[in-house]
C-alpha cells in the first residue's frame, strides 16, 4: 500500500495558483439524460490541498498549503459569475470544483458557505466534490440553503477493494456505499468518478475493473457515472510506469469503457459519460483516425449508447 509520506516524497513542486480567482472557467454541454444537454458553467476555483494523499492524485498542484481564507471562494464564484455566456445562452447548472473537499472547513470555510449558495442560486443544479467520509450536517445546511438541487460528487475509483485501498484514499467500497445511501435519503444527487487505469490492478484487466467499477457505481444509485482515464505527472503514478507495473490507457481502452459501460443494466436517468480531456494524448490513435474516434465518445456520451465507428484505413485498430 502507497504510504502517504512517500507518495508526497515523490511528487514535484507545486504550481504558482492565485489565491483570488478561479484557475479556470468555461461553459459546456453536461449530458443530463439521452440526448438532452444542459449548459453548464464550471469553476475550477484554488483553495487549500486535500486532506487525503491518494497515491494517483495530482490535483494536489494547483492547491494552497494553507487553510483556504475566508471570503477567497465568494470571490472568486463572483469571478466566475461575470464570464459572458457562451452563444448567448446562460448556463443552467453550475460545477463547483476545488481539488479537495467542498464540506472541509479547511478547504470551504463553513462561513462562506451562505454567500456561496447565495451566488449559485440562479443555477437549477449546483455539483461539487467531495469525499465519501466527509458528508456531516453541514451538507445538508448547503443543500438547504441552496435553491437548486444539489449534486455531491465523489472518487469511487474502483470496485476492486485491494487496489481501492492500496490508493491510500482511506475510503471502503462500504463507505462509497454509505455515503451514496445518505445522500440520497436527503434528497441529494450523487455523482461517481470511475478511474481508468487504476494503479495496483494489472493493464490487461483495466478495462474490465473499470466497467465493474462503474455497475458498483451504478448500484450505488449514483446519478451520473465519469470515467476518467489515470494520467501520468504524479510522482507516485511515474515511478510505476517507470518500472512497467502499471500501464497508461490507450485510445482504445477507453472506447472499449465507453462502448462496454452501455451494456450494463442500468436504470432511467442514469448517465455515464467518459471525460475526453485528454484524449488526444492518449496512446494508440494517430492523425488519421484520432478525430473520429474522440467524436464517436464525444457521440455516445450525448447519445448514452453505444455508436459505430467509420472504416479506418490507419491500422491503429487492427
Ligand atoms: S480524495 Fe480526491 S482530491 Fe483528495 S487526494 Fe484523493 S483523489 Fe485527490
Amino acid at each position: 500500500m502507497a504510504a502517504t509520506a512517500e507518495i508526497r516524497r515523490l511528487r514535484g513542486p507545486r504550481a504558482s495558483v492565485a489565491a483570488d480567482v478561479p484557475q479556470a472557467v468555461w461553459d459546456e454541454t453536461e449530458t443530463a439524460s439521452a440526448g438532452v444537454g444542459v449548459c453548464t458553467r464550471v469553476m475550477l476555483l484554488t483553495g487549500a490541498e486535500c486532506r487525503f494523499t491518494c497515491s494517483m492524485c495530482d490535483l494536489w498542484r494547483h492547491t494552497l498549503p494553507t487553510p483556504t481564507a475566508r471570503g477567497s471562494l465568494p470571490a472568486q464564484i463572483r469571478h466566475g459569475l461575470a464570464l459572458s455566456a457562451a452563444d448567448g445562452q446562460p448556463p443552467r447548472w453550475v460545477k463547483l470544483y476545488n481539488s479537495s473537499n467542498f464540506f472541509d472547513s479547511r478547504s470551504v470555510p463553513e462561513e462562506d458557505l451562505p454567500a456561496i449558495a447565495e451566488l449559485v442560486a440562479p443555477f437549477e443544479r449546483v455539483v461539487v466534490e467531495n469525499h465519501p467520509r466527509l458528508l456531516g450536517d453541514t451538507v445538508l445546511r448547503f443543500r438547504d440553503a441552496c435553491r437548486g438541487r444539489l449534486e455531491v460528487a465523489m472518487g469511487l475509483e474502483t470496485a476492486e477493494p485491494k487496489a481501492l485501498a492500496s490508493l491510500n484514499k482511506q475510503m471502503t467500497l462500504d463507505d462509497f456505499r454509505s455515503g451514496c445511501e445518505r445522500l440520497r435519503g436527503e434528497g441529494i444527487d450523487t455523482r461517481a468518478f470511475v478511474l481508468l487505469g487504476v494503479p495496483g490492478i494489472p493493464p490487461s484487466e483495466a478495462v474490465g475493473w473499470c466497467l465493474e467499477s462503474v455497475a458498483f457505481a451504478i448500484a450505488c444509485g449514483v446519478r451520473h457515472v465519469s470515467i476518467v482515464p489515470l494520467r501520468a505527472g504524479n510522482g507516485w503514478v511515474d515511478q510505476l510506469l517507470a518500472d512497467g507495473s502499471l500501464a497508461l490507457p490507450t485510445a482504445g481502452d477507453l472506447e472499449a469503457v465507453a462502448a462496454g459501460s452501455f451494456a450494463l443494466p442500468r436504470p432511467a436517468g442514469r448517465v455515464v459519460t467518459t471525460d475526453l480531456w485528454d484524449f488526444d494524448r492518449l496512446a494508440g490513435s494517430c492523425g488519421g483516425c484520432r478525430a473520429l474516434r474522440r467524436e464517436r465518445i464525444a457521440l455516445m456520451n450525448r447519445a448514452q449508447a453505444v455508436a459505430s465507428l467509420p472504416a479506418l484505413s490507419c491500422g491503429c485498430l487492427s
